[in-house]
């Protein structure tokens, strides 16, 4: 890239003398009155003026080269700014001048066009029972998405007629604006630096060459997502600007909580309770899988509330395909809140021949 040290072809460290010496050089070279209708020698006339103006400034000069080195990006050299395409207004200009200290109002003379620029992602959400976010299932999903217009194919230009060149840049997608011996440039107002024009626009679009439309794409949800899982479709989300391409499409799973099962990981715990008696003489018990079967369970005589017991093969499915997680029984001793005289007195005797005391283990 050419610093304006190249333009007044000086070295970075050149002295104040050197500086005005090129420059006293350059401008009898290039000025208009010895060069008459030569716009390239008045481009460079324009150039050396703007060089010249920074570098002979003390204060701007030391401005111009911190910027230009301090992070070395590509925006250094005023001239050469990017704007970053898109949708550049003058207001937008005025905010750079300021951040840039007021070197880039006073140095342009040059601006690039819009450079093409991605489209933005957009994020879609489904909705999934518990049971269907194990099982994986195929869906459509309504997005809605600025696509080119169908009308006028993206031109913006009414079927049958297309673009023009615009007239006020002359396709170049700048307009410079006198400032005495400094041209301001900057993006054409007019064609907002696309350098063409639509005469007639697209009734459709109003000339826009976009359109806002519901698009249904089809998507395959895999056995075993979870809450929030985030499925990407490449190049589904919104056109690019400029030519550039388009964003991605991010679908985003919500599954509705399960009554019984609770995910951790790829496995799935259960709450199962069993009686005092179950748990205190073992028992084998039934457990409902998460895929509508039932799978027996033995519970361990002197079993404890809150153990939990692993049923391999039955928690979720792993994403990667490698099989499935465990259904975790985390067992739960219950207590009747009412029971029957039978049942009073059955457990009146247990208490009479209980050699146990749960509570010793506080006292030592
Ligand atoms: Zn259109
Ligand atoms: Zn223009």
């Amino acid at each position: 890239m050419a610093t304006l040290y190249d333009t007044l072809g000086v070295k970075k460290g050149a002295s104040a003398d050197e500086i005005k010496k090129a420059y006293r050089k350059l401008a009898a070279k290039y000025h208009p009155d010895k060069n008459p209708g030569d716009t390239s020698a008045e481009e460079t006339f324009k150039e050396v003026q703007n060089a010249y103006d920074v570098l002979s400034d003390a204060e701007k000069r030391k401005q111009y080269d911190a910027f230009g080195s301090a992070n070395g990006r590509r925006g250094a050299d005023p001239r050469d700014f990017d704007f970053g395409g898109g949708n550049f207004t003058i207001n937008d200009l005025g905010d750079l001048g300021d951040l840039f200290g007021g070197i880039f109002n006073r140095g342009g003379t040059r601006a690039r066009r819009p450079q093409p620029e991605r489209g933005a992602d957009i994020e879609a959400i489904v909705n999934l029972s518990f049971e269907d976010s194990l099982r994986g299932l195929e869906t459509k999903i309504p997005v809605d998405v600025t696509t080119a217009c169908r009308e006028c194919g993206g031109t913006g230009a009414e079927p049958g007629t297309s673009p023009v060149i615009c007239p006020e840049c002359h396709g170049r997608g700048v307009v410079s604006e006198s400032q005495g011996l400094f041209a301001l440039s900057q993006p054409c107002p007019r064609c907002r630096g696309n350098g063409t024009v639509v005469e007639k626009p697209c009734r459709k679009c109003k000339g826009s060459g976009r359109e806002r439309r519901t698009r249904r794409y089809t998507v395959k949800i895999p056995a075993g997502v979870r809450d929030g899982t985030r499925i990407r479709l490449k190049g589904k989300g919104e056109i690019g600007d400029a030519g550039g391409p388009a964003g991605d499409l991010f679908v985003v799973t919500r599954v509705e909580p399960s009554r019984l099962f609770e995910r951790k990981g790829a496995n799935l715990v259960i709450d199962v309770p069993v009686t005092y008696s179950e748990a205190a003489l073992g028992a084998t018990v039934e457990v409902p899988t998460p895929y509508g079967g039932r799978v027996s369970l033995k519970v361990p005589a002197g079993t404890q509330d809150g153990r939990q017991l692993r049923i391999r093969g039955h928690g979720a499915p792993k994403l990667d395909g490698s099989g499935r997680g465990d259904l975790i029984a985390r067992l739960r001793v219950t207590v009747p809140k009412k029971v029957t005289k039978k049942e009073r007195e059955a457990l009146e005797e247990l208490q009479k021949v209980s050699r146990d005391d749960p509570r010793e283990a506080l006292f030592n």
